[in-house]
């Protein structure tokens, strides 16, 4: 088994980082918080809980459209955030970076500004069986509108995508693919280069739900060569309700608006309007200021500790933890993909994952339990529900171990 963390002379290991996270110092039933539910929303460190205040305390105004100082700074600021997602992503250009709410919006956006105005009917989207709702049901709903097919490349038995299969439904009629980077319910890294290599070539154009991906590793859409890549912001340490869109620049420039309103035009009369260019075409009204501010911050500080050494922890946190709980009777591990980020699925014979859920709190440890809206991902391996313990760059073995004693628990209080 590999160190928990590479640690240098110099560096502190990345689960020290901890201290950075106000809430994490808060007991949970008299117990240490061991936080394991950062899938579905990760802690946010004192810096970007502060970056937040300082907007609204020292700054705050709204932007692009004040003359005055304030205005002018907080401009400055969101512009600057903007910058920043595009370099986290390693974008072309800034202007490739569009504020959405967060991962659900993109998808959203992408699917009626881009996909669904080429759609004819018999026209085909393809996926894979390990879709968030966020990129199944969109593409559902475009699918009713214009009498286009959803195609679904199904999940193997270790919950990987065959890329055989995925390559053999990219057929004359596929408009679009759209891919998880990492899936929620299972871990799964999927191998999205290759994915994208294969709908380039047959001309099909990509989008990949980083949602899972960006908190976990570093990410360059240059060189996975998609077409559109966003994630949410609350993911990645920094708030809720902001997220970020990123698309090729050409692509976007032709694109339709997703909503309209203020900001996003050029020129407006009753007769016509004349739509501003990428990025501000798709922000229509009133941003989140000071949330897309702080998630600058945010990006400043898991590149500060670094993705690659994030990811290395994580990875060793992984293994540490498959094998604790691997020697658990009577539990299964849902989805055992060779690539997996930070994410352990899994079932304990005779107990309903909601049970296990409101035990584990008891023990100070949160976990998610539920379909993880993956419910397709559930039907797909015969379960209703899992217990999912994710992993962020704060924890430790400590939480891994108060799952585990935990989880024995919940096998006392059973039988
Ligand atoms: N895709 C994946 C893979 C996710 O894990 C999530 C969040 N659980 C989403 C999409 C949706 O993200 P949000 O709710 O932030 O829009």
């Amino acid at each position: 088994m590999s160190t928990v963390e590479p640690v240098t002379e110099h560096q502190a290991p990345v689960s020290a980082h901890r201290e950075d996270f106000p809430i994490l110092a808060r007991p949970m039933n008299g117990r240490p918080l061991a936080f394991l539910d950062s899938a579905a929303s990760a802690q946010k460190p004192a810096c970007v809980i502060d970056a937040e205040a300082r907007c609204y305390r020292e700054y705050y105004a709204n932007i692009h459209r004040g003359v005055y100082q304030l205005s002018q700074r907080s401009t400055d600021a969101y512009e600057g955030a903007r910058k920043r997602v595009a370099e986290l992503l390693n974008a072309p250009d800034h202007r490739e970076v569009a504020f959405v709410r967060g991962t659900t919006e993109a998808i959203n956006l992408v699917a009626h500004s881009f996909v669904r105005p080429q759609l004819q009917p018999g026209d085909e989207i393809l996926i894979t069986g390990m879709e968030h709702h966020s990129n199944i049901v969109p593409w559902q709903l475009i699918c009713e509108e214009t009498g286009a097919k959803l195609v679904v490349s199904p999940v193997t038995d270790t919950g990987e995508v065959d890329l055989e299969d995925f390559r053999g439904r990219l057929g004359p009629r596929t408009r679009f693919a759209s891919i998880a980077h990492v899936s929620n319910a299972l871990g799964t890294i999927n191998p999205v280069a290759e994915m994208i290599a294969a709908a380039r070539e047959a001309d099909v154009p990509t989008l990949v739900d980083g949602a899972q991906g960006v908190p976990h590793m570093a990410v360059d859409v240059q060189a996975l060569g998609c077409d559109f890549y966003c994630f949410s912001g609350h993911k990645l340490y920094g708030p809720s309700g902001v997220g970020a869109l990123w698309g090729r620049f050409e692509l976007l420039r032709g694109m339709r608006p997703y909503q309209g309103g203020g900001e996003m035009i050029r020129y407006v009369t009753f007769e016509k309007s004349d739509f501003a260019p990428p990025p501000q075409r798709f922000e229509a009204g009133t941003p989140n200021i000071a949330g897309a501010i702080a998630l600058g911050e945010a990006v400043d500080y898991v590149r500060g500790i670094g993705l690659e050494r994030i990811g290395a922890h994580e990875q060793a946190l992984l293994a540490y933890a498959t094998e604790r709980l691997e020697a658990i009777e009577g539990l299964r591990i849902i989805g055992n993909a060779t690539h997996k980020a930070g994410v352990i699925s899994f079932v304990l014979d005779g107990v309903h994952p909601h049970d296990i859920g409101t035990i584990l709190d008891q023990e100070g440890v949160a976990v998610r339990a539920g379909h993880h809206c993956a419910q397709p991902v559930m039907d797909r391996f015969g379960v209703p529900a899992t217990v999912r313990a994710s992993f962020g760059l704060y924890n430790s073995r400590e939480d891994v171990d108060a799952l585990v004693n935990a989880l024995h628990r919940v096998k006392e209080f059973f039988g």
